[in-house]
């Protein structure tokens, strides 16, 4: 139906999510998320909350998560910004920092949320392209721009680029915000948190959807200097002061004090990671050494949308990017290890 008010909507294309299937017996490994539970505590807290403190609104500066956050890094408890996970995180960066009137820059395979912000927001744009190996240009970043974003592990390539890589970007922009999405960077060799003490330019956006098993709970947040996030501040109390609830809020918290169940549920993944590399590359798979949860892989033979199919068939959901310079490819999200074999019996048999 065609109405007259419609001539005054915002037109989009809206990112699109991989696919939540209600049906229990799926093989999940399409959306990243992480097969352990959260910290124990995290159970505790929920199951002991006094659900009489609903009637009250959450604080709107979040600062139990935001402290305990700040000394976990080791950083000035003005130096966190919190969200409904990094995507309201990277939202609101957005719309702070990508004010100005040069298009921003970010790779052409990436997060294929950024282009989507761009536009909501009008934000001009341009992306730089991958090399053939899917490694990200630093040279790239260095022409005139409004604003850099870059994933590091960047997504679905799960290629990570050492500090060094980003030092030279922030040292040559001192005019843009560069923002470094590390969604997976507990899985990596390491984070560009270091580089804070030396450019006032970089944002670093971390989740708790992947390395902390809470997807469901929808917790992100930046890390900068207080004056980025103090200028984030501001437009979240623009938009919404409560966007995370008491509980989100509480959770949060519990499993930052758990560093020891933490650094095991990262490792259990990297390990599981690192075995099933070796396995699929065994019956022709390959591609990029991962530095995530996650492997981005292709069959030497065999299509990427054909094995998509054939393994949705079994329930084994992983993702596929119809992009044509990445359509042969997979995006398989470290499941536990029943899962991984599970999922090497199925392809083993796609592909004999
Ligand atoms: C998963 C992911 C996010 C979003 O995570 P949420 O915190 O769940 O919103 C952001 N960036 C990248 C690169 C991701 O892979």
């Amino acid at each position: 139906m065609q109405y007259k008010w419609m001539d005054n909507v915002r037109k989009v294309e809206p990112y699109v999510a991989g696919e939540q299937p209600k049906n229990a017996d799926v093989i999940k490994l399409n959306t990243n998320e992480n097969p352990y539970p959260p910290a124990p505590e995290v159970r505790s807290i929920i199951n002991g909350m006094d659900t009489d403190i609903l009637r009250k609104y959450p604080d709107p500066t979040i600062s139990d998560l935001v402290n305990a956050l700040a000394d976990y890094h080791g950083v000035g408890h003005d130096q966190v910004f919190a969200g409904v996970g990094s995507d309201d995180v990277l939202s609101v960066a957005f719309l702070t920092f990508f004010a100005g009137d040069k298009p921003i820059i970010f790779p052409d395979i990436t997060y294929a949320f950024y282009p989507v912000w761009a536009d909501v927001y009008r934000i001009p744009y341009g992306t730089a392209p991958v090399g053939a190996d899917f490694r990200i240009n630093a040279a790239d970043y260095m022409k005139e721009n409004g604003g850099i974003v870059i994933a590091n592990p960047n997504a679905p390539t799960s290629i990570w680029e050492a500090p060094a890589f980003f030092e030279e970007i922030l040292k040559n922009n001192p005019s843009s915000m560069v923002i470094v999405d590390e969604a997976y960077v507990d899985f990596s060799n390491g984070s560009v948190l270091p580089l804070l003490e030396k450019y006032d330019n970089l944002l670093i956006v971390r989740t708790y959807s992947k390395s902390r098993s809470m997807a469901g709970m929808r917790i992100g947040y930046a890390i900068g200097r207080p004056e980025a996030i103090a200028a984030m501040n501001d437009i979240k109390q623009s938009i919404n002061s409560y966007t995370l609830t008491q509980i989100a809020i509480a959770s949060g918290v519990a499993s930052v004090n758990d560093e020891k169940y933490f650094a095991g549920s990262c490792a259990k993944v990297v390990a599981t990671r690192d075995k099933y590399d070796a396995v699929l590359r065994s019956i022709g798979f390959s591609g990029p050494k991962s530095q995530t949860n996650f492997l981005f892989f292709k069959h030497e033979r065999v299509g990427g949308n054909e094995i998509f199919k054939r393994l949705r068939e079994q329930n084994i959901f992983v993702r596929h990017f119809s992009k044509p310079a990445i359509d042969d490819y997979l995006r398989i999200t470290i499941g536990t290890d029943e899962e991984m074999e599970r999922l090497t019996q199925a392809l083993k048999d796609i592909v004999k």
